[in-house]
């Protein structure tokens, strides 16, 4: 984790000599093995070092503000993207708290519903605990709020908001750290009660769960017996490429399994002829 927030020194330069693309990544309907959408994850094409992963590249974007018109970008393309998808299928999109602290995310969001015309309730914004705490973060995301997206809370277990607090800026699903999910292994006593505990709160406050980071059909097992409302994984499946969620979001009837080797024995015959879809380039800030 050190490693991840630790800004290279060369990341400038990654930056500059590459692009930025999505990945999406399945969340899952825990009682049918529906798929109920996607997570929108950020990553660089680098021409030498292949894909980047954020972790590497956000304290940066952060730190110089560039995560302002890059996370314009990442709504955009998420949400012409997603109306591509049957009407049926989420999209879920990271906000930074420095888009909110700025209150800018607001505009960000209703512009890309605008623009790409999709149902504003078939997005979801989702935030850190962190954007709960300050007041111009919060003032953004009611308005945010209050343009019909539905607003998801991240990581959740790493810093105890309030649930009161939750519910009053109507955030309508939690979204529990891969930390505790994923190492809920029987004997895990503490990570099986933070996860029970949130799932009890939530639904307590009327929000859905969503468990992060399940890798093991014991894992998934385990969180469907916690009454979690869905989960995110590699059990079920990585980040995947625009073309391979598309042909995903387009198969009818298709389910998840809760059981064997998950994702890597998942077979879908998908229809490769979808419509070209048309990009919108990502600019720079000057
Ligand atoms: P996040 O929003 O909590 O996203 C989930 C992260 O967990 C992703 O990492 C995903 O690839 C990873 N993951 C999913 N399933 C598993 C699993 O079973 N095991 C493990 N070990 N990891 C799993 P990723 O893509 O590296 O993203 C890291 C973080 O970067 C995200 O965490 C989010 O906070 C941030 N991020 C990603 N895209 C964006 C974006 O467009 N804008 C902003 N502001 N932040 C973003
Ligand atoms: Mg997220
Ligand atoms: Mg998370």
């Amino acid at each position: 984790m050190a490693n991840e927030t630790r800004i290279r020194p060369d990341t400038e330069s990654l930056i500059l000599s590459g692009e930025p693309e999505l990945e999406y990544q399945p969340v899952v309907d825990l009682t049918s093995g529906r798929l109920l959408g996607f997570e929108a994850l950020l990553r660089w094409r680098h021409p030498d070092e292949g894909l980047i992963l954020p972790g590497l590249l956000l304290p940066w974007l952060e730190a110089n503000g560039d995560i302002v018109q890059l996370g314009e970008w990442v709504l955009m393309e998420g949400c012409q993207q997603a109306t591509h998808w049957p009407q049926n299928i989420q999209l879920a999109v990271n906000l930074s708290l420095v888009q909110l602290r700025r209150g800018v995310g607001s505009r960000a969001v209703s512009e890309a519903i605008a623009r790409s015309g999709i149902d504003p309730g078939r997005v979801t914004i989702e935030v850190t605990e962190h954007a709960m705490v300050e007041e111009v973060a919060m003032n953004d995301l009611r308005t945010i709020g209050a343009l019909g997206v539905e607003l998801a809370v991240d990581d959740v277990g790493t810093s105890w908001t309030s649930f009161d607090v939750l519910r009053r800026m109507a955030v309508n699903t939690v979204k529990i750290d891969r930390s505790f999910v994923g190492s809920l292994e029987p004997q895990q006593g503490i990570n099986r009660l933070v996860v029970e505990t949130v799932v009890s709160l939530a639904h307590s406050a009327g929000i859905s769960t969503v468990a992060e980071g399940v890798e093991t059909s014991q894992q998934a097992a385990i969180v469907r017996e916690f009454d979690c409302d869905a989960a995110q994984g590699y059990f079920f499946a990585p980040p995947l490429s625009i073309e391979l969620a598309t042909e995903l979001a387009n198969e009818p009837g298709f389910c998840f399994s809760f059981e064997g080797a998950g994702w890597a024995e998942h077979q879908f015959v998908g229809s490769p002829s979808h419509e070209p879809i048309v990009h919108e380039p990502y600019h720079r800030p000057a």
